[in-house]
C-alpha cells in the first residue's frame, strides 16, 4: 500500500478531512463535518466519488466530531494502516513560524499564543491538534501555516502606515492566508511555464469563498491582500475586504451598531452575500445575473473590478510577468468572472481568449490567454497535497 497522510483542517465550525497519497496528490478518502455546535451537525465521508453520511451527534463539538471521524475511519482499516503522518493545517503562526513544523509541546504553546490574530481558526486548529494527537499517537503530527509562505515579504509591504510601536509591541502587521495554494499553483505555475521556479514572476489570484491574491517576484512572495486578519483586500464570500478604514467607527459612534454587530457585518454579511443581498455563491449569482437579478449581477462586477485593481498593483512588485494564474473555486470555474477581470486589464496587456476560457473548468488546468497577451493560467490547486508533503519530511 502506497504511503498516506491523513490532512486535517479546522475551521470554525467544520472540519475537512482527507486521506492523501504523498506521492500523487490522489485523495483515497475525503470528508466534511459541518455545523459543529448546531443542531444541524453532519458528518459526510467521500470515497472512490461516493458519498455517504455517517453517524454525528447533534450539536457536536470539535472533540465529538473528530471521534466520530476517528470511528469512521475504522471502516477504512486498509488506509488507516498506511498512514504514515498527519498533516494540520493552521491558520496563524505569525511571525514565529516560517516553515512547518514537527508538533510538540512549545509549538502548541505558540500556536495558543497567537490565537488572538485568529481566534475563529487557531482554537480550532489546536483542539484539532489534541484529539488527532490522542486518536494517532504513534505517528508524527506536523503542523502547516497558512501565513508561513508569505514570510518573505518585504517589511514595505507587511506594515500598515500607522505608528511604529503597535507593530513592536503587538505584532500589528499584513500576514496573508492561503499560503499552502499559493505555493502549490505558484509551482505548478513554474512547471508549466518550464521555467526554474527561482526565476518565476507571478500574481496568484485564489479566488473560493475566502479570496487573496500573491504577488511572487524570483520565486519569494512579496506581497498579498489578506492582511492582520482574513479580511483584507478582495471582495469575498462574505468578507467585505478593503473598506474605509473610519467605517467601523462611524457605524458604532453615528448609527448605533454594536461592535459585535459591524464585527458579524464585515465578516459574515458582506462581501458578495451583502451586495447581492442574495448569495455567497458565485454559481447562484451567476444564474440569478443572467436572469436580470440587477444586485447578483453588480456583486459580481464589483468582485471582477476589485479583482482587477489588485492585479494591476501588484504588476509594480511583480516585476516583468511571467504568468497570472486563477485558483479556487471562482477562480477555476467562473469563465465570466474570470473574462470581466482580464477585460479591465486589457489595456495592462491581458487578453482572454474566449473558447479556452469556456473549456478551463471544472478542474482542468491551462491557458486561457490570447497568444501575444500575458500568460494567463487556471490552475487546479491541492492545499491538501502541500500539507502531505510538508508532513512527509518528518516520516
Ligand atoms: P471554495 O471556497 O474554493 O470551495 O470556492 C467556493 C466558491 O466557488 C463558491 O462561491 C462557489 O459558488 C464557487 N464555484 C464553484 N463552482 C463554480 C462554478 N462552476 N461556477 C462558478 N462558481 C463556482
Amino acid at each position: 500500500m502506497n504511503k498516506m497522510v491523513l490532512v486535517l483542517n479546522c475551521g470554525s465550525s467544520s472540519i475537512k478531512f482527507a486521506i492523501i497519497e504523498a506521492a500523487t496528490g490522489d485523495a483515497a478518502l475525503s470528508g466534511l463535518a459541518e455545523s459543529l455546535g448546531n443542531d444541524d451537525a453532519k458528518l459526510t465521508i467521500k470515497v472512490n466519488g461516493e458519498k455517504k453520511a455517517c453517524p454525528i451527534d447533534a450539536n457536536a463539538t470539535h472533540q465529538q466530531a473528530l471521534n466520530a471521524i476517528e470511528l469512521a475511519l475504522e471502516a477504512y482499516q486498509e488506509l488507516q494502516n498506511s498512514l504514515v503522518a498527519v498533516g494540520h493545517r493552521v491558520v496563524h503562526g505569525g511571525e514565529t513560524f516560517t516553515q512547518s513544523v514537527l508538533i510538540n509541546d512549545d509549538v502548541k504553546s505558540a500556536i495558543r499564543e497567537t490565537a488572538h490574530m485568529a481566534p475563529l481558526h487557531n482554537p480550532a486548529n489546536l483542539s484539532g491538534i489534541e484529539s488527532a494527537e490522542a486518536a494517532f499517537p504513534n505517528l508524527p503530527h506536523v503542523a502547516v501555516f497558512d501565513t508561513a509562505f508569505f514570510q518573505t515579504m518585504p517589511k514595505h509591504a507587511y506594515l500598515y502606515a500607522l505608528p511604529y510601536e503597535l507593530y513592536q509591541k503587538h505584532g500589528i502587521r499584513r500576514y496573508g492566508f492561503h499560503g499552502s495554494s499559493h505555493y502549490f499553483v505558484s509551482h505548478k505555475a513554474a512547471e508549466m511555464l518550464s521555467k526554474p521556479y527561482e526565476q518565476c514572476n507571478l500574481i496568484t489570484a485564489h479566488l473560493g469563498n475566502g479570496c487573496s491574491i500573491a504577488s511572487i517576484h524570483q520565486g519569494r512572495a512579496v506581497d498579498t491582500s489578506l492582511g492582520f486578519t482574513p479580511l483584507e483586500g478582495l471582495v469575498m464570500g462574505t468578507r467585505c475586504g478593503d473598506i474605509d478604514p473610519s467605517l467601523p467607527t462611524f457605524l458604532i459612534e453615528q448609527l448605533g451598531y454594536s461592535e459585535k454587530a459591524v464585527t458579524a457585518m464585515l465578516n459574515k454579511e458582506s462581501g458578495l452575500l451583502g451586495i447581492s443581498q442574495l448569495s455567497n455563491d458565485c454559481r447562484t449569482l451567476e444564474e440569478q445575473a443572467e436572469q436580470g437579478h440587477e444586485l447578483a449581477n453588480l456583486a459580481l462586477t464589483i468582485f471582477s473590478y476589485r479583482l482587477a485593481k489588485y492585479i494591476g498593483s501588484y504588476l509594480v512588485s511583480a516585476g516583468p510577468l511571467d504568468a497570472l494564474v486563477f485558483t479556487g473555486g471562482i477562480g477555476e470555474n467562473s469563465d465570466r468572472l474570470r473574462a470581466d477581470t482580464l477585460k479591465y486589464l486589457s489595456h495592462l496587456g491581458f487578453a482572454v481568449d474566449a473558447d479556452k476560457n469556456t473549456a478551463m473548468r471544472f478542474g482542468q488546468s491551462g491557458p486561457i490567454h490570447q497568444e501575444g497577451s500575458h500568460n494567463t493560467l487556471v490552475i487546479a490547486t491541492n492545499e491538501e497535497w502541500v500539507i502531505a508533503q510538508d508532513a512527509m519530511q518528518y516520516v
